[in-house]
């Protein structure tokens, strides 16, 4: 679910929908959580070999930790990537603004922490795109996300939450343990899916068309 001061808005033909602020968003606010009506389609779900549903399921959602597929029942599905994104995922099922976001401005964030199963062709705004998004990224900028993270967490408390009362309350439990004590800390890597046998695995990816040349989940 994303935050209530979102809205969809058409970018252009070639990027399509995107979701923007409709109210300044202050750094450090949750903008995504995986809240319960969250649509969870599993790896091996029949679903996944029907063509007919296989590729909106593939493009629409992200995959979990766990390797599920995770459709957001809202506009959150139509959040793009930006290689300088205004959020990112964190180990605590919610994303959060990493820095002020002001009204007008799209909600981006880093199709990297999605576990991305292909490399991505990007098309984004950033005058220093990384031009390909790959599944490699995850291990390759983890320690540096988790700086930025750990840097927003610590403005979590100063602002409204609207979507505090959607977080699962034992994330929220570790969430103000982190936040109160300063230890653990839930990485970033917590949500990176790690496949047992990943040739198997790929096998319900094969046909998967995510070589759009530009980087969304909306068209
Ligand atoms: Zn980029």
């Amino acid at each position: 679910m994303m935050h209530p001061h979102t809205c969809l808005k058409w970018v252009n033909d070639e990027i399509g929908f995107g979701v923007f602020a409709t109210r300044f968003i202050p750094k450090g606010t949750a903008v995504y959580v995986r809240d319960a009506l969250e649509v969870r389609v599993e790896r091996n779900a029949a679903l996944l070999k029907n063509p007919a549903y296989h590729d909106i399921i593939t493009k629409y959602s992200y995959v979990d930790s766990k390797g599920d597929y995770i459709l957001s029942w809202d506009h959150a599905r139509f959040v793009n990537h930006c290689c300088k994104p205004a959020s990112l995922t964190t180990g605590y099922g919610f994303e959060i603004a990493i820095h002020d976001i002001n009204e007008g401005e799209e909600i981006t964030d880093d199709y990297g922490l999605l576990n991305i199963e292909e490399d991505i062709p990007l098309a984004c705004c950033d005058s220093d795109c990384r031009e390909v998004a790959r599944p490699s990224d995850f291990d390759r900028y983890a320690e540096q996300w988790d700086v930025t993270v750990k840097d927003s967490l610590s403005h979590f408390y100063l602002h409204d939450q609207p979507l505090l009362k959607f977080l699962d309350a034992p994330i929220l439990q570790q969430l103000n343990q982190y936040l109160e004590k300063g230890t653990p800390y839930l990485s970033v890597r917590t949500q990176k899916y790690e496949p047992k046998d990943r040739d198997t695995d790929l096998y319900f990816l094969r046909d998967r068309k995510v070589g759009s040349a530009v980087m969304e989940r909306s068209e």
